[in-house]
């Protein structure tokens, strides 16, 4: 886009050379047919920044869309994390129960074990008092003793008995402790699991929280990149914006031209004695100016505004400052026109504030003035303004700190990032 605009420019010197009042060089039809020229180059500036400005467009959106999807996969994982917490939580209480389980079941087996112990003492003692006596001798004396047949066979059922049940009741105590021990296997290979379980958990939930965090820092970063491209598409309205009212500048030209053409036709016809004279209507400038305005320059430039200058042109802290700072307090301070010439430019600026750019021509040499953050402008656009004539009155809006005004001066039209060091042309 830069490059073409450059081209304008040169045109823009020739054209409008009859429109200030200049001398005219050219001839009628070739100043209009130059303006037209001009008109056009500019809508083919207009429709490149429109195709740079759909795509910035499409690029938010692409951006835009990209952030949803990391959106809802942030979502999905949420839902993960959650399941998964959840679950850590279930087993961790399950490992506490299977714990109390197993420790139940320890107690249990060491009771039984003792009773085991105990009752392997007992039938030690009652083997040994066996032996001592004379072991089965004395079950015989038992025996012999009886007094009949039947007390013989109660007697022998007795000893019997007493011998198996003692024998039963160690199979069943050793028939537990087998039991219990296999349960406690079981719990504890049951325990085993479940840790292994809420480890695999916890691993999990570490990993999904790793993938949040890194959805967490693309979303930033999608985020990032979409109000650079908006700053940039800002940047570019801001610029279009600019171009249409060039162009529309460039229309009221051919206008005036051809009515000036008109006007010189109808004179040359109707008064032939007479040579014509007319050419620019300029009207008086009815200055508005406050006491504390500049003092006007008797050059073709005078200074736009009082106050101290706190930035010139030039590098300024790793970006380009293209224009000079005058700074003054106060309500009502008077920013000026810094020579004669064209409002083509009154608006809003995001960046600028409120910002007016006027059109100069200075010996056949064509000038664009800029004056920024504006409290308010005085002037609309197509207005023709007087050098020294108050335009409006210095403020501190747009991307500005502080009361200000920023002046910025090109050579030819205004182009992007175009603006000239004013210094030694404007008196400052
Ligand atoms: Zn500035």
């Amino acid at each position: 886009m830069k490059k073409s605009v450059i081209t304008i420019a040169v045109a823009t010197t020739v054209g409008l050379g009859t429109i200030f009042g200049g001398v005219t060089v050219k001839t009628e039809a070739e100043s209009i047919s130059g303006l037209k020229g001009e008109q056009t180059k500019i809508q083919d500036q207009r429709s490149n920044i429109k195709a740079d400005i759909n795509s910035a467009n499409d690029k938010i959106n692409t951006l835009q869309r990209q952030q949803a999807d990391v959106k809802s996969e942030k979502k999905r994982l949420d839902f993960a994390i959650d399941d998964t917490t959840d679950k850590i939580n279930d087993k961790t209480e399950k490992v506490k129960s299977t714990k109390a389980e197993v420790a139940k079941l320890q107690a249990e087996t060491k009771v039984i074990k003792e009773r085991i112990q105990k009752r392997n003492v007992l039938l030690k003692e009652r083997a040994r008092s066996y032996q001592e006596n004379g072991g089965m001798v004395s079950y015989l004396d038992v025996l012999m003793g009886s007094t009949s047949f039947n007390d013989f066979i109660d007697r022998a059922n007795a000893v019997a008995t007493i011998v198996q049940a003692d024998q039963e009741i160690l199979e069943q105590h050793e028939a537990d402790k087998k039991e219990l021990l296999e349960k406690q296997t079981r719990v504890e290979t049951n325990l085993a699991s479940l840790q292994k379980m809420l480890v695999d958990l916890k691993n999990m939930n570490q990993q999904l929280s790793a993938q949040k965090k890194e959805k967490e820092k693309l979303l930033a970063s999608l985020k990032d990149q979409e109000e650079e491209a908006h700053e940039g598409m800002l940047d570019m309205q801001e610029r279009e914006q600019i171009l249409a009212a060039q162009e529309a500048a460039i229309k009221r030209s051919i206008q005036n031209e051809r009515e000036r053409q008109a006007r010189e036709a109808a004179q040359a016809k109707s008064n032939q004695s007479k040579s014509g004279s007319s050419g620019t209507s300029s009207t008086s400038s009815g200055s508005s100016a406050s006491s504390s305005a500049p003092k006007v320059s008797s050059g073709s430039f005078t200074r736009p505004a009082p106050g101290v200058i706190t930035s010139t042109f030039g590098a300024r802290g790793g970006s380009f400052h293209y224009g000079f700072d005058i700074a003054k307090p106060g309500d009502n301070v008077p920013i000026v026109a810094a020579a004669d010439g064209e409002v083509y430019v009154s608006h809003y600026s995001s960046s600028y504030g409120n910002v007016v750019y006027i059109l100069h021509n200075i010996n056949g040499q064509t000038y664009t003035t800029v004056y920024a953050h504006m409290r308010r402008s005085l002037v609309g656009a197509g207005a023709t303004v007087k050098k020294g004539q108050q335009i409006g009155v210095m403020g501190n809006t747009g991307d500005s700190r502080g009361q200000h005004l920023h002046f910025e001066l090109y050579k030819g039209r205004w182009q992007y990032h175009a603006a000239i060091n004013p210094s030694g042309i404007v008196p400052l």
